[in-house]
């Protein structure tokens, strides 16, 4: 990052790093407990994925608007997906359905040693880009796409994380999860809840979780 990226970074006043500890208290409070993903929480700039007017609430618990018609999913909601998946484990190749912004995927990036993002709209595709070429995240790949087929070629993934809801998970992406690997999903269309697959080496074991409310899962580019 140059001089000027680091000092936006660092933020004066309500995008500090004062700010972002106090969101990091908040996200304990309100039950996050692996403190891996309070690090890297701690760590990424939320403020510089969302417009400069919107920039004074990048740390309240709260999705934002991006763009598109689409957010930026709530703090709690991030966490508590990646501690999810994580499950106390060290996180190889991971896979992300919905860049939106990047933010996600920054985050995800501080955690696993390879993250791969796929964002179907290209405005935000090419706004994810933008936002998260000054932090020069080596271990970020970022694809345009329908995020629903996953990325076959690349494969056997350690946890896959979907950040729009579809009525029912596609088909196509468990099995791209590799043995002890972990998928977490928003499903359904009015009512949405997370569900979460985990592979064992006897097949695949799912769970019902927490009632959410994410923007849908939709095919196709656009
Ligand atoms: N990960 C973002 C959240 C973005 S909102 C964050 O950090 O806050 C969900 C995103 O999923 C939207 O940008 C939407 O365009 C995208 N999306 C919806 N259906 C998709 C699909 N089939 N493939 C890839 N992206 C998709």
């Amino acid at each position: 990052m140059n001089a000027a990226g680091a000092s936006a970074a660092r933020g004066i006043g309500f995008t500090s790093q004062r700010t972002r500890d106090r969101m990091v208290e908040r996200l304990r409070a309100k039950g996050i407990g692996d403190e891996v993903v309070l690090a890297a929480m701690a760590s990424v700039p939320r403020h510089l994925f969302v417009e400069e007017a919107i920039a004074s609430r990048a740390y309240e618990d709260t999705a934002l608007p991006i763009g598109f018609e689409q957010t930026i999913s709530q703090p709690f909601v991030v966490a508590r997906m990646i501690e999810l998946i994580r499950a106390g484990r060290k996180l190889g190749r991971v896979l992300e359905i919905g860049t939106g912004c990047g933010y996600q995927a920054a985050v995800l990036a501080a955690i696993a040693t390879e993250v791969y993002s796929i964002e179907r709209i290209t405005g935000l595709h090419e706004k994810a880009r933008a936002n998260l070429r000054p932090m020069r995240i080596a271990n970020l790949r970022l694809a345009h796409g329908d995020g629903s087929k996953g990325l076959p070629d690349i494969g056997s993934f350690d946890a896959i994380i979907l950040a729009a809801a579809a009525p029912t998970l596609p088909e196509a992406l468990p099995a791209q999860l590799a043995v002890g690997g972990r998928l977490i999903a928003p499903v359904g269309v009015k009512d949405q809840a997370l569900c979460l697959i985990e592979r064992t080496n006897r097949g695949f074991v799912e769970q019902w979780l927490d009632p959410v409310h994410f923007v849908p899962l939709r095919g196709g580019k656009a």
